[in-house]
């Protein structure tokens, strides 16, 4: 049977938060030894590929005007990546709508390099298996892989090479959005001062994170929440602090700056208590927004085809 040509195809990535982030040595390459245990939320960029004459970037929603639109945009990179690997031409008009905080330590950036991938493969039918778009993500950025991949996973190496995580239950997050980003890079940088200068404590292993998870237990896994990057990401942004104090006070089971941040993230009881602690954080005016969320969700999908 003879197939229809695809027009267009819209696909959703979704948000990721760093239940665990131990950073280890610096490499020679630039990038740090990571362990770390991702979960993927229920906070979503779409993005959709349309069959053009060239390729195209066009971005609306919150944030919209702090992303790239020429071919440095991660997602238009991973269009011309796809098209190399599979020897088509990269002409697709993408439109990304952001509902992940730009330059938050959210990986929404990751987000639409994975979206762009699955995208242009069922645009183009390249039937490329998640494993090998994996491969060609990892070329992108060290989140990217695991946005295909979803779920709650175990990240070593750069963050790129994965494990599944055995876990039982849904989690409820409350995130609270920063006035302005962080940049990546700069926080690692902070990190690599800050441990030049004097003794900083390194998050111990993982196995608070994992056994909490396997038990699906809020509360342990509340107290389990660790980030290397927290200090420096504080120290380059301070009022992230009394965003941490307030949600703690506010009852919260766990706080933690997000990724490099400077999107934290606080963990609820269970969906009312993610409301009452939504509300009230908003109330205090310590941030620019607050969202919910749940986790583990399912990584970059399509959802619909025209
Ligand atoms: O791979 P990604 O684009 O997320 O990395 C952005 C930057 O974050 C890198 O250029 C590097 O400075 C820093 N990074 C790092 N170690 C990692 C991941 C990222 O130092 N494991």
């Amino acid at each position: 049977m003879r197939r229809q040509p695809i027009e267009r195809v819209t696909v959703r990535a979704p948000a990721k938060v760093n239940l665990h982030l131990s950073v280890g040595r610096l490499r020679p390459d630039g990038f740090h030894e990571l362990t770390t245990v991702f979960q993927a939320i229920g906070l979503y960029d779409e993005v959709d590929a349309v069959q053009a004459d060239a390729l195209s970037v066009t971005v609306t929603g919150e944030g919209a005007d702090l992303v790239p639109l020429d071919n440095t945009n991660l997602a238009a990179r991973a269009v011309d990546l796809l098209a190399a690997e599979t020897g088509r031409k990269s002409g697709v008009a993408l439109t990304i709508r952001k509902g992940i905080p730009v330059a938050g330590g959210c990986a929404g950036g990751s987000a639409d390099a994975a979206a762009a991938l699955v995208a242009c493969d069922a645009l183009w039918r390249t039937d490329m298996s998640r494993d090998h778009l994996a491969v060609l993500g990892a070329r992108l950025g060290s989140d990217v892989p695991f946005a295909l991949h979803g779920g709650t996973a175990l990240g070593t190496g750069r963050g790129e090479r994965l494990t599944p995580v055995l876990g039982h239950g849904s989690y409820s997050w409350v995130l609270a959005l920063a006035e302005g980003g962080l940049s990546t890079p700069d926080v690692y940088a902070e990190l690599d001062r800050q441990r030049d200068s004097g003794p900083v404590g390194v998050v111990s292993d993982a196995s608070a994170v994992l056994t909490a998870l396997r038990g699906g237990d809020p509360v342990a896994l509340g107290r389990a929440l660790a980030n290397d990057l927290q200090p420096p990401a504080v120290a380059l942004c301070p009022p992230l602090q009394q965003v941490l104090r307030t949600g703690t006070d506010l009852g919260a089971l766990g706080a933690m700056v997000s990724g490099s941040g400077p999107t934290v993230a606080f963990l609820a009881r269970n969906d009312d208590h993610a409301a009452a602690l939504a509300a009230g954080l908003a109330g205090q005016g310590v941030c620019r927004s607050v969202r919910r969320a749940d986790g583990p969700v399912a990584g970059a999908r399509v959802v619909e085809f025209a």
